[in-house]
């Protein structure tokens, strides 16, 4: 029976170290996931993808520059 006891200890100790490694190796959620930027398609700047104005095959940075379109 105090075999059994130590076994369920062990265990529970190999259980609370485990958690607390995973916990630890975790980045912060903000660091997994780098934002994607894009570049304008029309003055070139760089900026992140979410605020992006789609327009075409091409991001642009606001609406007036997707109106103006492609610069060469
Ligand atoms: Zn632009």
């Amino acid at each position: 029976m105090a075999k059994f006891l130590l076994f369920i200890v062990v265990l529970a100790v190999i259980y609370a170290l485990v958690r607390a490694s995973n916990r630890r190796s975790k980045p912060p959620p903000e660091a997994r996931t780098p934002e994607a930027m894009t570049r304008c398609a029309h003055c070139g700047v760089h900026f992140p993808r979410t605020e992006s104005v789609r327009g075409g095959e091409n991001d642009y940075c606001c609406e007036d520059h997707r109106r103006l379109g492609v610069r060469s």
